[in-house]
């Protein structure tokens, strides 16, 4: 595949970054991930402008090629023919001349700029969005901003790991007795016509999906509360999901090893999917 490293298009195996970049030494990098259907990307300005916000949060100046940002991403789906996918797109403060704990003069130090796609054909037929998926709760341990989109992926990993090694696919992680979010998808669960998940605030990602998803569930007549909730609670829901940009909308059916509702995805979420999925190829670019 090509890959995008600062300003050139090579094949991956041509692509480097030095050992001193910061985000390979200090996580000092954000990111953003885009779906791509039907050769189009999904919420491309939403993903655009909160890399904007996750520099500024963290004095990360802007690469020079943020602008060009939508072009380098279209020509990547162009180059390595996707179809259905992901980009990967990650900035990092860039590479000092030594490691320190001092951020570099960014007159002299100017940030990592890294893309790459990933093919995922059937993205949007997932077999899993007709099954549903399982999770564990684990005690959320991360850093107090985890509105800033951060490479620091290190605890989500082992979450993951964790859910894995309890033969399920994920984790909700759990803080002061009350949900967060996924490893790397904001939660919900639906009782009634009414719609829980958690308000937005640095405990949280704030998914760009989450958002749309919001936003069409209202358009839909349904309620919509913001705010805090247990796994207790979410166990006796009707119906649970996840979103994030790479799984859309997809159920929940499992809580730590209790069924939710029948244990079967729930029709609001599956309509909810039907929804965001129509909606987000109407407005691809
Ligand atoms: N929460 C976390 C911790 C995430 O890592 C992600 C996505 O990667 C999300 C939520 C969902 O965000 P989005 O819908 O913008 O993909």
């Amino acid at each position: 595949r090509t890959v995008y490293v600062n300003g050139d298009y090579l094949p991956e195996t041509e692509a480097k970054v030095s050992i001193f970049d910061r985000a390979f030494l200090m996580a000092d990098g954000v990111y953003e991930v885009t779906s791509v259907l039907g050769g189009k990307l999904i919420d491309f300005d939403g993903h655009i402008k909160r890399l904007e916000r996750s520099l500024n949060e963290l004095d990360m100046p802007k690469p020079e090629a943020f602008d060009d940002l939508l072009d380098i991403h279209r020509k990547l789906v162009e180059i390595n023919e996707i179809d259905e996918g992901m980009i990967y797109l990650q900035v990092t403060r860039g590479a000092a001349s030594d490691r320190d704990f001092v951020f570099p003069d960014p007159e002299e130090v100017k940030p990592t700029v890294v893309l790459f796609t990933q093919n995922k054909p059937g993205l949007a037929d997932s077999p899993a969005a007709k099954t549903g998926i399982k999770v564990i709760s684990i005690e959320d341990v991360r850093w107090g901003r985890r509105d800033i989109k951060t490479t620091q992926l290190l605890y989500p990993s082992m979450g993951k790991m964790m859910a894995k090694k309890a033969g399920c696919d994920d984790a909700w992680m759990v803080e002061d007795g009350f949900v967060t979010e996924g490893t790397s998808n904001n939660a919900y669960f639906i009782k009634g016509n009414k719609i829980v998940t958690r308000a937005l605030s640095t405990d949280i990602l704030h998914g760009i999906t989450r958002a749309a998803v919001l936003r069409f569930a209202r358009e839909a007549q349904m309620e919509v509360e913001e705010r805090n909730f247990t796994i207790e609670e979410a166990q006796g829901a009707d119906e649970a999901f996840i979103t994030s940009a790479s799984t859309f909308v997809m159920p929940v059916v499992e809580i730590d090893g209790k069924a939710i509702g029948e244990g079967v995805p729930g029709t609001r979420a599956a309509r909810l999917r039907e929804i965001y999925l129509d909606e987000s190829r109407k407005a691809a670019i």
